[in-house]
């Protein structure tokens, strides 16, 4: 996944994960001088919630004396996830989740904050507990071509994307969990407002029973989609990458999710 000579950005949530992973990856990067490691933090503008993860974030940071790049929701697209939150309420759109919202709006807003720290890898703190997750989640939503795009490292496919790179995917949650406690992190735990996907948490507690049961089960899952992605790639190619005709940001489609997403709220920028 790393270069000797990478600059890197680290998805810094403030959360346990990713805050495991900044340490982590502090300690390796320090033994190559030529890599460089630098945090990014998105404030997607959840109000008591986001602005004490960033607190943390930044303290982490000044320990491991790495610098850190905020990005917010707000100066990006206008708004907060707070104030889209409040307009999808307006509009009735019941039915989706703000997490469908902020999902697509962060993806994008990482991948700016990592051009803009001029890194060419972004690191993200994906345990094998989220990547195991997100497969029966794709699946249940029928989203097929989704499943294949989640790979541990992306392809380099056009400039303005940063190659992103999930160096926990074969690690267990319980474990980085178990490294920030040992390690007497400090670490955010509350858990979002918003956080509301009844779907995610079902296959998590499936998950868990399974592994519980059956030792090693989430590996096998996540070794078997690989061998899919790769087959799949050989038979259909890959989706080509284009720019947002509103925006400029790579997309697949003629303009990006997030342009779409905020033009259906009435909230394009
Ligand atoms: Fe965003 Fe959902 Fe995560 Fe909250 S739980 S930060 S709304 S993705
Ligand atoms: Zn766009």
């Amino acid at each position: 996944m790393l270069e000797f000579d990478d600059r890197i950005a680290v998805a810094v949530s403030g959360g346990k994960d990713s805050t495991s992973l900044l340490h982590i990856l502090a300690k390796i990067e320090h033994n190559y001088p030529k890599a460089s490691l630098v945090a990014v933090t998105v404030d997607e503008g959840i109000r008591g919630y986001r602005d004490e993860a960033l607190r943390i974030a930044t303290e982490n940071c000044k320990k491991l004396d790495i610098q850190h790049h905020v990005i917010s929701f707000k100066e990006l697209y206008g708004y907060t996830l707070d104030d889209i939150v409040k307009r999808l309420k307006e509009e009735d759109k019941s039915g989706v989740t703000p997490c469908a919202y902020c999902g697509v709006l962060r993806r994008k807003a990482l991948n700016i904050a990592a051009r803009e720290v001029k890194a060419n890898k972004l690191a993200t703190a994906h345990t094998l507990d989220d990547e195991t997750q997100t497969i029966f989640l794709n699946l249940l939503h029928g989203d097929t071509s989704r499943i294949t795009r989640e790979k541990p490292i992306t392809d380099e496919v056009h400039p303005k994307l940063v190659q992103r790179i999930k160096p926990f995917c074969e690690i267990p949650e319980k474990e980085t969990a178990l490294y920030a406690y040992i390690r007497k992190m400090r670490f955010q735990d509350l858990p979002c407002p918003y956080a509301s996907e009844a779907l995610r948490n079902d296959i998590r507690l499936f998950l868990n029973r399974m592994e519980q049961k059956h030792a090693g089960i989430k590996f096998t899952i996540f070794k078997s989609m690989e061998k899919i992605t790769l087959a799949t790639e050989k038979i259909g190619g890959k989706e080509e990458i284009t720019e947002c005709a509103k925006c400029g940001e790579p997309t697949t489609g003629e303009i990006c999710k997030t342009c779409e997403m905020l033009q259906q709220l009435k909230m394009l920028y």
